[in-house]
């Protein structure tokens, strides 16, 4: 089926998709960020979409402070705010599903959004009495409910964060709490220069997730070299790897990561405007990886924040990597093979694909 039309608001890859790698926070809508800042009395140095976006995205390679620089542009509008953080999560599911994508896992650090029991507070908000716990609470009602009108599947990942050790044991409690509620991993995010030989909290957060049956991902090798990679695997014992990137400069890792069907979550835009790769998108590691046959996903990373959309990623691929709709449908039943969903879910959604994709499946049924 020739389906690989770009033109006419037709997307790239018109078929049922996985997402694994989209930060909650880094997905809010602009319209959103102005309806709860008028709402809450909060000035904003812009009042209108086309202002509020050209101050909140990237749209061309810069450093990771101007990228974290953009989060604090609106973070403030949405964290303590209960009604917010539930619409955020409500407004992914349905952006997800006008995406064509039929499961995803979203992400996003709790202390970041709350205002109580979070030392130190983030955005320079006053004390007040949203938790860790109830913004999880409430980013799960919001998901439920967009699962719910939307008819798709949405799970979450809870972050730590590099620079903030102190909160991984919270995290990794939470993701216990909630792990047969909305939670399916923990994940680690930030900057990677910040590694878990100088930080063993995540490192004793990560070894209480893999006791307690939590999966694992960790970013790594995005922006820092394959040794984070490596760390993430051997000591943080991760499952999947967020980026990867600088993995293949490391052929030693890179075979073996490759033979043990290491996932990677791959998101192009991001990858360039964050400096991680090459801005030439026809040197991307992704080309390398498709032509090795790795485990990989496409995802968007933090679409707000570089004016993207899951489309946006398909159509690059296609135009600069070679990618066909046979490569597309395979590297989504690898996402859906490699999700954190439970086992017998998991089978459910791979025959969704499968059938989709008018393919036989080979799960035995
Ligand atoms: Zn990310």
């Amino acid at each position: 089926m020739a389906e690989t039309c770009v033109n006419g608001g037709k997307a790239t890859f018109n078929k049922p998709k996985v997402e694994l790698h989209v930060h909650l926070d880094g997905a809010i809508r602009i319209e959103t960020i102005l309806d709860v800042a008028k709402r809450r009395g909060i000035k904003l140095p812009a009042t209108t979409v086309s202002e509020m976006t050209s101050r909140c995205t990237v749209d061309k390679p810069g450093t990771l402070t101007e990228f974290l620089d953009k989060f604090n542009q609106f973070m403030h509008v949405i964290a303590g705010d209960r009604e917010a953080i539930k619409r955020i999560a409500y407004e992914l599911v349905e952006t997800k599903a006008k995406e064509g994508v039929i499961y995803v896992e979203t992400r996003y650090n709790p202390h970041l959004m709350a205002n109580c029991n979070v030392m130190p507070i983030q955005w320079n908000q006053k004390e007040g009495d949203v938790t860790p716990d109830d913004v999880v609470h409430l980013v799960n009602e919001g998901l439920k409910k967009g699962e719910n009108d939307f008819k798709i599947k949405a799970r979450s990942i809870l972050c730590c964060m590099r620079h903030m050790p102190n909160w991984s044991m919270d995290v990794v409690e939470l993701c216990k709490k909630y792990q047969n509620d909305g939670v399916v991993a923990i994940d680690l995010a930030g900057d990677e220069s910040l590694n878990c030989g100088t930080y063993p909290l995540h490192r004793k957060a990560y070894e209480e997730a893999e006791k307690s049956g939590i999966h694992r991902t960790v970013h790594a090798g995005e922006v820092g070299p394959p040794s984070v990679v490596r760390e993430a695997v051997e000591v943080l014992k991760a499952e999947r790897i967020g980026h990867g990137y600088h993995t293949i400069e490391d052929q030693d890792l890179y075979k073996q990561l490759l033979e043990q069907n290491m996932h990677f979550e791959i998101c192009p835009i991001s990858s360039k405007l964050t400096g991680g790769c090459d801005p030439d998108f026809t040197k991307h590691p992704l080309i390398r990886f498709k032509e090795d046959n790795a485990n990989y996903s496409l995802n968007t990373d933090d679409p707000a924040i570089f004016n993207s959309t899951l489309d946006s990623e398909y159509e690059t691929a296609t135009q600069y990597m070679g990618f066909t709709e046979e490569t597309f449908m395979q590297m989504n039943i690898n996402a859906a093979k490699s999700c954190f969903l439970p086992e017998k879910e998991k089978t459910v959604l791979l025959n969704q694909l499968y059938e989709a994709y008018g393919m036989i499946n080979d799960t035995g049924f």
